[in-house]
């Protein structure tokens, strides 16, 4: 998902109630037959034989357009698979982005007021959600939201499932993928990223206090407990660095395959274990040896 301001998180399910108004964009009855206000409903089939990476941003200004052309990028340029439908749900406010949580994406009502109070996207099975009121204009901040949600909808296919992978993880390689789409958009870059992010943890807790504990980083309950505890943005960031370092290092197909093995067992200790060659605590220590360094 993507969190108010600048960061995000993760997400299933459709409850697709009701009729097709027009081809691209239409709004679904839902619940008793009343109209839900506020909520608008994109179905997107995504053929990967026809998905193309855009030159440039320009035709990226609709949720259709935006899906399609970072999926392209996704599946052409980043080698990573997206499902053959995704359904983007639009919402234009906290209130209904919550109700549209528990009603399209299945999230208990506890969780989804949570969600709504920090999240502006949520990412999950084939289903991207969006409160819309953050975004006024269809730049460079909103097209990183829907890499980023894109990448965990990735993430979650080659998983089999959401939440079973390190959520630090899941977080920092879709920020990888976002900053790096928009890169390649010629928005961003990385290297400006790395800096922006380096800056940003140098005084975060759990640098200072030497001990990053990947452990309870790595459960989506515990990344959330972190990111309310210990600020929100150098959580991500912290996320997005150790990521970047593990792709530097290994190669973004390594991270593939670790997401990968989840589809035929659970256990992330050894699924790390056995994609990156060492144990989770070993890369605890050369990770946060690294970090002590690079923002020196
Ligand atoms: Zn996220």
């Amino acid at each position: 998902m993507i969190r108010f301001g600048r960061t995000l998180l993760s997400f299933k399910r459709f409850s697709f109630i009701g009729g097709v108004l027009s081809l691209a964009t239409m709004l679904v009855v839902g619940g008793c037959g009343a109209a839900r206000t506020g909520r608008t409903v994109v179905p997107i089939t995504m053929d990967p034989a026809t998905l193309t990476a855009p030159a440039d941003s320009r035709a990226l200004t609709t949720h259709d357009a935006a899906v399609r052309g970072i999926a392209g990028m996704l599946v052409k340029d980043l080698g990573l698979p997206v499902p053959g439908q995704v359904t983007v749900y639009v919402y234009s406010n906290r209130r209904v982005f919550e109700q549209g949580l528990i009603e399209d994406a299945n999230v208990s009502p506890v969780r989804a007021g949570e969600l709504a109070d920090f999240a502006i996207g949520i990412g999950r099975r084939r289903q991207l959600l969006f409160n819309d009121e953050a975004y006024e204009t269809r730049g460079r901040e909103w097209l990183r939201l829907v890499a980023h949600e894109l990448a965990h909808v990735s993430q979650i296919e080659l998983a089999a499932g959401e939440g079973r992978a390190e959520q630090w993880m899941a977080e920092g390689m879709a920020e990888w993928v976002a900053f790096t789409v928009l890169e390649r958009l010629g928005l961003d870059t990385l290297p400006q990223r790395r800096t922006l992010a380096r800056a940003g943890i140098r005084s975060h807790a759990a640098l200072v206090a030497a001990r990053l504990d990947l452990e309870t980083l790595g459960t989506p309950r515990g990344f959330t407990v972190r990111h309310l505890r210990e600020g929100s943005l150098p959580t991500y960031q912290l996320a997005f660095l150790m990521s970047d370092y593990l792709i530097a290092r290994d190669g973004l197909p390594k991270m593939v395959e670790y997401f990968r093995l989840f589809g035929s067992r659970q256990n992330r200790f050894e699924n790390f274990r056995r994609a990156f060659g060492q144990t989770l605590g070993e890369f605890e220590k050369e990770i946060l040896a690294h970090l002590k360094t690079v923002t020196r």
